[in-house]
Order: structure tokens, then sequence, then C-alpha cells
């Protein structure tokens, strides 16, 4: 069987990506993570182009990798100099790794117009930077930046590229497609003709400019390339690198090519989500194999063929990856979408019947009005829960007011002005109906003060309760301030984070029903344990 390492840049190209910026610390934990996920070398950074990249390499000699090999990255020597004087060549020979990457040209072009120097001594600079860092007994491998774009215009110069290398001792020739436009049967045509030249180990290297960075790597290891460059989640600058959160399990779970255990291939949707944390870039939910909706199902057909075969409208077994299917109820469902998320929440649903006609009605009916529940799975279970004959919530809303008060406050030095909130909220637990008022520093969080300082009283755990995240979106742009919203509301209590949705023509309106369904979820969750319409305080 063919056999591929993979090789992870994400802490040196893929930090080029806009928007990104890496912490010495964020660069440690995310080499922790690539370890654990078992990616066999894991290029650290460039250690003779800035302070931290040098420290990231001194701090990471403390920690033991179980699976993986730190890599430094670095450059060829310049033209009419020295690779022995050469300060970057120097740093990497003494970063403390045993395996180094540099890159050189290999595209005529780019040497003559770029580096502008000749052919010749662009060659004498891989030459002799690939044989000054073997003569300090590291392993090399050669980025051959721009292989492919130089081998359409002449192919005989790049190919004497790789030779140099080849001859000076590389271990690896790492084929680039640097600027990110080849096409996978040009990755392929000219891989056959490298292949044919040398024995040296082969690499590839693709950026992502075409769409094509995942085909392009795939065509090359099908072509017998057996280290195989990208970032997790596809980071890199312009459109990013390879992605190897599909090349992992495309490689694997396609190609039989055993890069990675099963069990580590399990962790590879933990890592994504963990490396798109600390980059603190949401990921794509429509990413391939890891985004939270590469295996939902929306259509109330495909669903059903769920229901009789979990395989019937995914590709793979999403656990392989550690993913999980997911079905999102919306107006476009049919009844099978509403039992089957029903069960997924372990709520008993029967399939037929009253409950689920009257549930489906009502999730199209308020989806209309511009409630969602593909995101809102909370809100969607107490609306299963309220279709039961039987279901008591743990409180009703009589009513509420909000005023908002621009205050002047008098006498300051400068005058100060205030805007003040202020709620009354009105609440029915059990038979008995309270009355509570509050201030906020908003509307909102007026309201959200006041139904507490009511609900506190009889349900006292519900202080754990807290807030973590309020979206308000606008429905109909065109309508300006008429328009309807829709608010979104995260709450955690510290162990579980669960998601309620609002949705009016009022902005107070919305927020309320989105919190109102937040408490109550949470007070529904701890019913065997809580207080049912008992003020605390009198027990
Ligand atoms: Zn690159």
């Amino acid at each position: 069987m063919t056999s591929v390492q993979l090789y992870d840049t994400i802490l040196r190209d893929g930090a080029q990506k806009e928007g990104i910026s890496f912490s010495v610390t964020d660069k440690l934990a995310i080499a922790r993570k690539l370890d654990d996920l078992g990616i066999h070398f894991i290029e650290g950074g460039w250690p003779g182009s800035n302070p931290k990249d040098v420290e990231f390499f001194t701090l990471a000699k403390d920690f033991r990798m179980r699976n993986s090999e730190l890599v430094a990255f670095g450059s060829t020597r310049q033209s009419a100099s020295r690779a022995e004087d050469n300060a970057n060549l120097q740093s990497l020979a003494g970063v403390g790794v045993k395996t180094v990457t540099i890159v050189g040209k290999s595209s005529e072009l780019q040497v003559i117009r770029v580096l502008e120097t000749t052919l010749e001594e662009n060659l004498s600079m891989i030459a002799d930077s690939v044989g000054y860092l073997r003569s300090k007994g590291l392993t090399v491998f050669f980025d051959a930046e721009h292989f492919f774009d130089g081998f359409k215009t002449n192919p005989d110069y790049s190919l004497r590229c790789l030779e140099a290398a080849a001859d000076a001792g590389a271990g690896c020739l790492v084929l680039c497609d640097t600027n990110g436009g080849s096409l996978p049967d040009e990755i392929a045509a000219a891989i056959r003709v490298v292949r044919d030249k040398t024995s040296v180990t082969l690499g590839i290297h693709t950026h992502n400019d075409g769409g094509l960075a995942v085909a392009n790597t795939l065509a090359a290891v099908a072509g017998g390339v057996s280290q195989v460059q990208g970032t997790v989640n596809g980071y890199g600058e312009r459109c990013g690198n390879a992605d190897l959160c599909s090349i992992i399990p495309a490689l694997k779970l396609k190609m039989g090519i055993d890069c990675i255990t099963d069990a580590r291939l399990a962790k590879l949707t933990g890592v994504s989500h963990y490396v798109s944390e600390v980059a603190n870039l949401a990921l794509d939910p429509s990413s391939p194999y890891v985004g939270s909706s590469a295996f939902s199902h929306k259509g109330g057909l495909h669903v059903s063929g769920l229901a009789k075969w979990a395989n019937s409208y995914q590709h793979i077994d999403p656990s392989r990856v550690g993913n999980q299917s997911r079905v999102v109820v919306s107006e476009l469902s049919g009844k099978g979408n509403i039992v089957y998320k029903a069960r997924e929440m372990g709520l008993d649903l029967p399939s037929r019947g009253e409950q689920v006609k009257k549930l489906l009605e009502q999730v199209k009916s308020l989806e209309s009005r511009g409630f969602q529940y593909e995101n809102a799975g909370a809100s969607f279970e107490l609306l299963v829960h309220r279709a039961k004959p039987d279901y008591r919530p743990s409180f009703e809303l009589v009513d509420f007011m909000v005023v908002v008060e621009r205050r002047r406050r008098l006498p300051t030095i400068a005058e100060l002005e205030d805007m003040l909130s202020e709620a009354t909220v009105k609440v029915k637990v059990g038979g008995e109906i309270i009355h509570t008022a509050a201030e906020g520093n908003g509307p909102v969080n007026a309201l959200d003060h006041a139904l507490r300082k009511a609900l506190l009283q009889f349900y006292p755990s519900l202080a754990a309760v807290r807030l973590v995240d309020y979206k308000v979106r606008i429905l109909e742009e065109s309508v300006g301030t008429e328009s309807q919203v829709r608010v979104l509301i995260e709450s955690s209590d510290g162990v579980h984070e669960w998601r309620t949705v609002g949705s009016s023509a009022n902005i107070i309106e919305a927020s309320w029903l989105a919190l109102a369904d937040s408490l109550e979820y949470w007070l529904l969750k701890q019913k065997p344990n809580r207080a049912k319409g008992v003020k605390a305080d009198g027990d």
C-alpha cells in the first residue's frame, strides 16, 4: 500500500491568512493538537524571519511530541553569497530540529524577473543551501516554489532545479503550486515526468486559488507523491492552502491510504473546531467532513430515507471523522423530520396521530412568522412538549412593560446624559401572580433582570443560568425599521449550552420570547429536582 506522510504548515503558511495572528501560546496549543491527531510533520515557523518563531522553537523543546516531528522553515541563500555566511540558514541549523524545509525558486521566469539573477546562480543557491544544511546533519525537504508554473514554460529548467536539490542530498522534493492556479491533470502530467527522472521522495504543496487545492493534492498522491503538505481548515493566504481536513479522510476512507489510525481520524472534527477557536475564525458550517452542516438533513425526502438507512443521503458515516448527522427542522420538513428530531432529543413522539400533525403545523406557521428552529434546538424541544395535552410550563407571562428614558443627570461639571431602561414583569407561577420591576443597561437586560427577580423566588438554582450570546437578525431589510426581527439567544449553566429563538416585528417582544424559552427550557430539564411552583423561601 502507498504510504503518505502528512505535513501541516498552518503555523507558518496558514498564519498568512488575513485575520489570523497566532501568539506563541496559540502556536504551541495547535502543535499539541496536531501531534495528538497524528500529523507526521509540523512546520513550526521561520526562525530566520521573526523572533516569535525563535521563541516558539525554544519553548517547543520542552514538550515531547508523541507522533509528530517539528520542522523549521527557511529559504535558500541569496545570490552572490555563501551559504555558510547566511544568517537565515545558520538560524535554521541552530534551532534544535532534525528536519528543515527550505524554499527555492524552480521557475525560469521567477528567477529572471523576481530574483533577478541567472539561471545557473539559482541552481547554485539551491545546491549550496541544501548541501550546507546536510553538512549540519539535518534532513532537508526542498520546497520547489512555482514548480508547476515553471514546468509549463520551461520544464527542463524546473527539472534541473529539482536535480540540484536532489544531488545535494535533499530528502524530499516538494512540488509547489504556489499561485494555486493549476488543474489536476496538469499536476498529474508534471508528476509523471518528475517520477521518471528521480527516485527521491516527492511531496505536494498546493494553494486553493482555483478551488482545486484538495483535488490537485489527491491527483498528486495518485501519481506517486508521498508527502502531503496542507493546513487544518485550509487556512492560508488568499484562498488558502490545501485543507487537510478534506485530504486526510479522502486518503484514508476513499483511497485506502492508511495515513492515520481510525481512532485519530475520529478526532478530526474536534481538531478542526479547536483550531478555528484558537484562530478566532468561525468555521464555515459547510466545510466538508468537519462542518456542522456537513451531515445535516433538511429536506423531508432525505430524512425519510435517513430513517430507513443511515447512509442513504451521506457519503460516509460521519462518526468516522468525529462528526454527526443532524436533522434540521424547518418549514420544508415533513412529519419525518419532526419525529426524527424529537427522537434525537430522546422525546417520545408517535410518528402518526394528532400530536405530530399539530406540531408540524405549528412549526410551519411559526417559521412563516420568522422563527427558525435549525439553530434553536431548545425552542423546538419546548414546542414538542407544548404539543402534549398534559404539559404545564414552569411559568407564564401575564404582561410586561419596558420604559426607556434618556435622563439628564445634574449637577455635574459636564452635563452627562444617561440612558435608563426599566422593566416591570407580571408572571404566573403555579397559582400565584408575581409582580417585579428591575433596571438594566438596555431594555432586554432590564426585562431579563425583572423576569429573573420573579422566578428566582421560586427557582433559586436559576441563578446559574446566564446569557452567553444574543444575536438579532433583520428578516426583511428592505422595510427598514418596520421589519420583522429574529432574536437568537445562547444560554449556559456552566455545564450545558442551549439556544432559543424569538421573532416579532418588535425587537423587545422577540427578545422576550427567546429569553422566556431559555429559562423555561432550563427549568424543564431540572424538573425532577426543582420546587414546583412553591416559593423557595417558604419551604
Ligand atoms: Zn504555500
